[in-house]
């Protein structure tokens, strides 16, 4: 049977580009760039609580890293190093070389070095932590929104919990809609140009990771602030925009795993901020303002309030 150390030699050990020290010693050393701030952030992915056991090995490489950097995006950090550690049922050979190419596919892309990790026997468990960069004091936190700011989301919300409806059988989705939704929920895109461009410019920032109920009411509560939503101005995906009833609604609103950004700024950074999406590619939408009220309100094209039981994904609750 192959050891753990032929393993680790043969799926993860890259040479690092840019630590001093990568894998195979004890620790690895980094050096971060004079006037950076290190930010540092880990996430894990359970078989059967985030991802299917039969999920497709090299979509879940890809994922595990890009839940990661989503992360980091947030924070308006450049990702630089990764470590990964892994619990294992078995040493399939087959599963590790299709999650480790879609781990070093999507980490090449964003010139981040895998510098270490655990590997252990295990029920199926992905734990990467993520190690960033970020010019000291310009990180997006969530605590930095203010009264009369705009709030914004980029690219479309809704469209990875419709993915995942479908996967259930609980909507029926076209073809193209359902690769597209699928695609948004498997292989996510981290916002990372678009967050770094947001450093200096937004008040605040977070992935939308649980859904925008939830992701937002973080900045609030941080923020100690509230938030009035337009419905109408809150981006969805394609395949949600055609259908929009009730399980849509808490897709849009509620839907996890999009990875897009929710930030903040103020109305003098209109401007700044649309040229940030453009530059980045990724449009943004200014959906809201933020307010002195705690609480979030969300309001219906005809001026009605739309009833908040639409919360957000809750871990401990589902
Ligand atoms: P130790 O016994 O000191 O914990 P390990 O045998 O666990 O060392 O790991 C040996 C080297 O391989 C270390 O540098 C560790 O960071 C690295 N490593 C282990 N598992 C992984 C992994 N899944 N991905 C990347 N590096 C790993
Ligand atoms: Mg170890």
């Amino acid at each position: 049977m192959v050891s753990e150390f032929d393993l680790i030699a043969r799926y993860f050990d890259r040479p690092a580009r840019s630590a001093v020290l990568g894998v195979g010693d004890d620790a690895a050393l980094i050096r971060p760039a004079a006037g950076m701030e290190l930010a540092v952030s880990a996430d894990m992915l359970v078989a059967g609580r985030h991802f299917l056991a039969d999920a497709d090995p090299a979509q879940l490489g890809h994922k595990a890293l890009a839940v990661n950097l989503s992360d980091l995006a947030a924070m308006g950090a450049t990702p630089r190093w990764a470590l990964l550690s892994l619990a294992l049922p078995a040493a399939d050979e087959a599963w590790l070389a299709g999650f480790s190419q879609g781990f070093h596919a999507l980490a090449e892309r964003f010139d981040v070095d895998l510098v270490g990790g655990d590997t252990t026997r295990g029920p199926l468990n992905l734990s990467v932590t993520i190690l960033g960069e970020v010019p000291a004091g310009r990180a997006l936190r969530r605590d930095g929104a203010r009264v009369g700011d705009d709030v914004w989301v980029s690219g479309e919300l809704g469209g990875a919990a419709l993915g995942l409806r479908h996967l259930l059988g609980e909507v029926a989705l076209n073809e193209a809609e359902a690769a597209a939704c699928l695609a948004r929920l498997h292989v996510p895109e981290p916002r990372v140009a678009l967050g770094f461009a947001l450093g200096g410019v937004a008040s605040s920032a977070i992935d939308v990771s649980d859904g925008l109920v939830a992701d937002l009411g973080h900045i609030l509560e941080r923020s100690r602030v509230g938030a009035e939503i337009e419905l109408a101005a809150v981006p969805a995906d394609a395949a949600l925009a055609a259908r929009l009833d009730a399980a849509a609604l808490n897709c849009l609103l509620a839907g996890g795993d999009d990875y897009e950004l929710c930030f903040t700024a103020a109305p003098d950074r209109r401007g700044a901020i649309q040229a940030a999406g453009a530059t980045t590619g990724v449009p943004v939408s200014r959906i809201g303002r933020i307010v002195a009220v705690p609480g979030l309100s969300i309001r219906r094209p005809d001026g009605s309030l739309l009833d908040m039981e639409v919360a957000g994904y809750d871990h401990f609750a589902g």
